[in-house]
C-alpha cells in the first residue's frame, strides 16, 4: 500500500498527556522533548488532551498539566484539542473502516486473548451466546516499518504481533490508536516525538494511517526515565506532581536526561533561559537510545 509522507516542511510538533494524573517528571521529558523539537525549527507545537478513556481521567489533572507547562513556559500553539469533544469524528471514520469490512466485532475476553497475538478467533463470527463487545481492525502480514531517529530501523508484522487490535473497546469507548491516529491527521502534526513505551503502539498506529490514507508523521522515541526500582516514571507508579516552584531544575534536570550538555551555570537559571539555549543548542543526535534511571540533580 502506498504510504504518504508529509510534503510541507513546516513543523508541527504535539504534545499528548491522558490527564490520568498530573504532570511529573517522566512526562515533562516528553514534553520537553518534543517542545524543543519544534521550536528548534520554528515550527508549531500543539497540546493535545488525551481524555477519551473517561474512566481514567483524574479530576483536576488536565488543569494541573496546563498550569504546570504554562509555569514551565512551555507555551503551545492554537487551541488546546479535548479528544472527549471529538467522539464524533472518530465515529464517522470508524463507520467508514467499518463500511469497507476492515473492522469486526470480537466477543473475547480480556483473560482469553492476553498475552499473544490475537488469533482472529472472532473473525469469522462472535461465541454463540456472547454479547458483541469490542471492534477489532484486521491486520496483514505486511511489514511495517520506519526509521527513528534515536531508535533507528523498527519493524514489525502486526499479524505475528499483536493480531487484529481493538480500535473500539468493549465498554464503548473509541480506544487510542484510532482516536490518535485521526487527531494527528486532522491536525497536521509532522513529527511526533514521545517515549518507547509507545514504540508498538507507533507501528499500529502506521497501519491505520495506511488502511485511511494518511500522511505519515516522523516518529522519534526518546529513552524513557525510570525510577530507583528501575521502573517507569509514571502515574501508575505513583510519580509525584511537578511542583511550579521546582519548574527550572525540573527542566534543567530532563534536559539532561535527553543527552544535552547545557552551561553547568544554566542549573540555577530561570525556566526561560533553561527553554532558550535548549532551543539553541538542541541535538536529537545525542539522545540516548535506552530507557534508564532519571538521575535527580538537585
Ligand atoms: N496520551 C498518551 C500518554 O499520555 C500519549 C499519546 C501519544 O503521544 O500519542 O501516554
Amino acid at each position: 500500500m502506498q504510504e504518504k509522507t508529509h510534503t510541507n516542511k513546516y513543523s508541527v510538533g504535539r504534545f499528548a498527556p491522558s490527564p490520568t494524573g498530573p504532570l511529573h517528571s517522566g512526562s515533562v521529558i516528553a514534553a520537553l522533548a518534543s517542545y524543543l523539537h519544534s521550536r528548534k525549527q520554528h515550527g508549531k507545537w500543539l497540546l493535545r488532551i488525551d481524555d477519551i478513556d473517561l474512566p481514567r481521567n483524574q479530576t483536576g489533572a488536565a488543569e494541573h498539566i496546563l498550569c504546570t507547562l504554562e509555569a514551565l513556559g512551555m507555551v503551545w500553539d492554537d487551541e488546546v484539542v479535548y479528544q472527549s469533544r471529538r467522539i464524533s469524528i472518530y465515529r464517522e471514520i470508524l463507520a467508514d473502516l467499518e463500511s469497507r469490512q476492515l473492522v469486526y466485532p470480537c466477543s473475547c475476553t480480556r483473560s482469553e486473548t492476553k498475552g499473544r497475538a490475537y488469533p482472529g478467533s472472532c473473525r469469522t463470527g462472535i461465541k454463540r451466546n456472547r454479547k458483541s463487545c469490542a471492534l477489532r481492525i484486521r491486520t496483514d502480514d505486511r511489514i511495517i516499518r520506519f526509521i527513528d531517529r534515536i531508535q533507528g530501523d523498527v519493524s514489525q508484522c502486526l499479524e505475528e504481533v499483536s493480531g487484529d487490535f481493538i480500535i473500539k473497546r468493549s465498554d464503548g469507548y473509541i480506544a487510542y490508536h484510532l482516536a490518535t491516529v485521526i487527531d494527528d491527521q486532522l491536525q497536521g502534526v509532522t513529527e511526533i516525538i514521545r517515549g518507547t513505551d509507545l514504540l508498538d503502539s507507533t507501528l499500529r498506529q502506521i497501519y491505520l494511517q495506511q488502511l485511511l490514507g494518511y500522511s505519515r508523521p516522523d516518529y522519534v522515541h526518546h529513552p524513557v526515565a525510570l525510577n530507583q526500582e528501575g521502573k517507569k516514571i509514571s502515574k501508575q507508579n505513583h510519580a509525584p506532581a511537578i511542583n511550579s516552584k521546582d519548574g527550572a531544575k525540573t527542566l534543567f534536570q530532563a534536559l539532561m536526561f535527553l543527552g544535552q550538555s547545557p552551561d553547568p551555570e544554566l542549573r540555577n537559571g530561570s525556566c526561560q533561559e533553561i527553554l532558550n539555549w535548549g532551543i539553541e543548542h538542541w541535538n536529537i543526535d545525542t539522545v540516548p537510545e535506552n530507557d534508564r534511571v532519571l538521575l535527580q540533580t538537585y
